[in-house]
């Protein structure tokens, strides 16, 4: 054995149950990878799996940022290569292409986060509109997607939700955030495009749902194009799937649902401890677990009304929806259920799927490299981690890299 494959970590073992997609088929899995590319991903998911490694490297990286010391290059061809399409829809058509090639549709995610201006509100808007043309142009962008914290300042959306009574200046606000918001789904409607709302905090997230049923009420009543998110990890939001499903039955449109696990849950246990009050998730990950599954099979059990889409890197929850599928009799590629992933994530999970035939689309976060910095280093945190998918995705790279080497 040479020194090179020593540093392979042990391979995967493959899981005993029969499952009825494998995750475990690296050829598909990085069937879009050179093997420079993967060689590549190898080293940048050995980094990243080393915690100290990651805060240190954010630390330089956001002093550095400052200092506008000559570092784009660098991010640019490691991390930001990974995980993001480009800085521009154009720049990402490469990536949009090599997912197709997959069968995986790609979701046009403009990342741009920490602007709070009208100005910023507006550019935002019509960078969106620009995905939602894209995406009607061809079959492979399934959908569009925003998030309202891009249309809208938090400190406006949160007094909306706890009902403070708004001045002149501010409902004046509020209201060219409706219009935002309306433009861009009644753009997707025209088009025919379906396109998510993104779910964000607990305090400005009922403002979100509002916007959200008033837009699927408005556009949603011959196909489903505006889906809202639900969070499983809010104790909640089971019971909300089930009230909306029968309210949107009620009212005769479609209900979208992006079901996903929630991406705040530290800062939501620390604002709801230290403000005192009930803390909105759930107590335990076995809890959020169970609720995601039972978000999936009230979803398979009403797709008359309901259309979903999964947003989840766990390999069991994607197992369990097709599992389901299958003991229902519903196709593979039946419209009403899609899988979706993070670009440079979960590979073995997207490129199975589609490969198996079901719906499968990946976030293709693009914008300016600076700009989508915060994006990154959430993505470098939660890479860190040595449980979980990201070290069993380290592993899976090396198994292809190693398979690779023998096939030679
Ligand atoms: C395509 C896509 C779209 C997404 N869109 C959104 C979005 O709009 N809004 C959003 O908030 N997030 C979004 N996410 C992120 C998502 O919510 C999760 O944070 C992330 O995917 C990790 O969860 P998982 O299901 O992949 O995997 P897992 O690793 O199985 O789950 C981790 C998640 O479980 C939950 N959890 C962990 N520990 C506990 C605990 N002790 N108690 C209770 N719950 C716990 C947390 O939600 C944590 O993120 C999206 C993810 C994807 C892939």
């Amino acid at each position: 054995m040479s020194n090179r494959s020593n540093l392979f970590p042990e391979t995967v073992e493959r899981p005993t149950e029969a499952v009825p997609v494998s995750f475990e088929d690296t050829s598909i899995a990085f069937s879009a990878q050179s093997n420079s590319k993967l060689r590549k991903t190898y080293w940048l998911f050995a980094l990243m799996n080393k915690g100290w490694l990651v805060n240190l490297g954010t630390f330089f990286i956001k002093i550095a940022l400052r200092l506008h010391l000559p570092i784009k290059f660098l991010i640019k061809n490691t991390i930001f290569e990974q995980f993001c399409g480009g800085e521009s829809i154009l720049d990402s058509e490469h990536t949009i292409k090599q997912l197709h090639k997959a069968h995986v549709g790609t979701i046009l995610d403009y990342s741009v986060e920490g602007e709070e201006t009208e100005k910023s509100f507006d550019e935002t808007t019509l960078e969106i509109l620009r995905t939602i043309e894209r995406a009607s142009e061809s079959t492979d962008i399934p959908f569009s997607v925003f998030k309202v914290t891009g249309l809208a300042s938090t400190d406006l959306l949160e007094a909306v939700q706890i009902g403070d009574s708004l001045n002149k200046e501010q409902k004046a606000e509020f209201d060219r955030v409706l219009k935002r918001v309306d433009t861009l789904c009644r753009r997707a409607h025209e088009r025919n495009v379906r396109i998510f709302i993104d779910a964000e905090e607990s305090w400005i997230q009922d403002t979100i749902d509002t916007l959200s049923y008033a837009m699927m009420d408005r556009y949603n009543h011959e196909r489903p194009i505006v889906y809202n998110t639900y969070q499983m990890y809010r104790w909640e939001s089971l019971a909300h799937l089930r009230r909306d499903t029968e309210e949107a039955r009620a009212k005769g449109y479609y209900l979208g649902a992006k079901l996903v696990r929630g991406a705040y849950m530290e800062k939501e246990r620390v604002r709801s401890h230290e403000e005192e009050y009930q803390d909105p998730i759930q107590a335990t990950k076995e809890d959020t677990d169970r609720d995601f599954n039972a978000a999936i099979d009230f979803a398979l059990a009403n797709r008359d009304v309901l259309s979903i889409c999964l947003g989840t890197h766990n390999e069991y929850s994607c197992q369990y929806c097709v599992r389901q599928m299958q003991e229902m009799g519903i196709p593979h590629n039946d419209p009403h259920v899609y899988f979706a992933q993070l670009l440079g994530m979960s590979d073995n999970i997207s490129f199975n799927l589609a490969s198996a035939d079901y719906n499968v689309a990946k976030y293709v976060p693009y914008g300016p490299v600076e700009a989508v910095m915060p994006y990154l280093f959430r993505r470098a945190d939660e890479n860190k981690s040595i449980a979980g998918q990201s070290s069993r995705e380290y592993k899976l790279v090396a198994n292809e890299l190693r398979r690779r080497k023998g096939c030679n």
